[in-house]
């Protein structure tokens, strides 16, 4: 089983215990799984201030 995790900081969805994006510590309790394909064209990846193309999470506790 893959055990995904989202960074507490950025938000990115990742498997690693640190985000490979901003070095940021990543946590197992997140809802909510965004793809942002065209960070520009997404009104969401817009509202969370996603600037890169990449799996997300929409909450990290
Ligand atoms: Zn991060």
């Amino acid at each position: 089983m893959i055990n995904l995790k989202a960074c507490k900081s950025c938000n990115t969805i990742t498997e690693a215990a640190k985000c490979p994006r901003c070095g940021g510590e990543t946590s197992r309790e997140w809802q909510g799984y965004l793809v942002v394909i065209d960070p520009e064209k997404s009104e969401i990846a817009r509202k969370m201030g996603i600037h890169a193309a990449g799996r997300y999470a929409l909450r990290v506790k």
